[in-house]
């Protein structure tokens, strides 16, 4: 972020919506995104609302139809296309708002070449230790909402294991102080409840 304008944070004040496909990140960060001076960025989404003839949907088709990651560079370059315009629509303010992450950083490697742009002020693991739950969630959804890749159980078996090979360790790399572990089978009001405890202390 690199801006003239001496008002305007270094990094972007950020927290992190953090857990498996089906632990229920999406749902939280729509009512977030909801409160003012909050900020819902969701990864799965802008990847989603890309044109298909664009390349960089094509790239997402050709990896998430295989229940893997796109590579890091454009995902990022994604995102910080996204953010650029999200402020000069001014639906974004990083002087007074908190951008709330849901999908990204998803490896090691995204979260390194975010630390330059984004503080992190808190994790919300939502964890899930229930496998046949979050599949069921996730068959309910592709009906829902038309997702092919919550459409097949396959595909559902490999975006779990790409979750707990490459997206797990992530909680590793901001470590205990910074992460807080929600039970995501709670109905998701609790869930919400225990977000909006944490994030008012940290506001305040
Ligand atoms: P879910 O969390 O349910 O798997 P998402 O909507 O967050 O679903 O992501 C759908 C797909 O989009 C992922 O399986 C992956 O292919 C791609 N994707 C989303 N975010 C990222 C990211 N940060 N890095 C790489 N790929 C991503």
């Amino acid at each position: 972020m690199s801006s003239p304008d001496a008002s305007l944070p270094k990094k972007y004040r950020t927290i992190l919506l953090f857990g498996a496909p089906g632990s229920g990140k999406g749902t939280q960060g729509k009512i977030l995104g909801a409160i003012p001076n909050l900020f819902h960025f969701a990864c799965g989404d802008a990847f989603r609302n890309l044109r298909i003839e664009d390349p960089m949907g094509r790239l997402f088709i050709e990896y998430s139809s295989k229940g893997q990651l796109v590579p890091d560079e454009p995902t990022i370059g994604l995102w910080a296309n996204n953010i650029k315009a999200s402020t000069v629509k001014g639906e974004f303010n990083a002087a007074h708002d908190t951008l709330v992450l849901d999908g990204i950083p998803r490896n090691v490697s995204q979260a390194k070449m975010l630390s330059a742009t984004i503080d992190v002020k808190a994790v919300f693991f939502l964890s899930c230790s229930d496998q046949t739950k979050m599949i069921e969630r996730l068959q309910r959804r592709a009906l829902r909402e038309n997702r092919l890749d919550d459409a097949n159980l396959e595909i559902i078996k490999k975006r779990l294991e790409t979750y707990e090979r490459e997206t797990e360790p992530v909680l590793e790399f901001y470590g205990p102080s910074l992460v807080r572990t929600i039970d995501a089978t709670q109905p998701p009001l609790e869930v919400l409840r225990q977000i909006l405890d944490v994030i008012a202390k940290i506001q305040g």
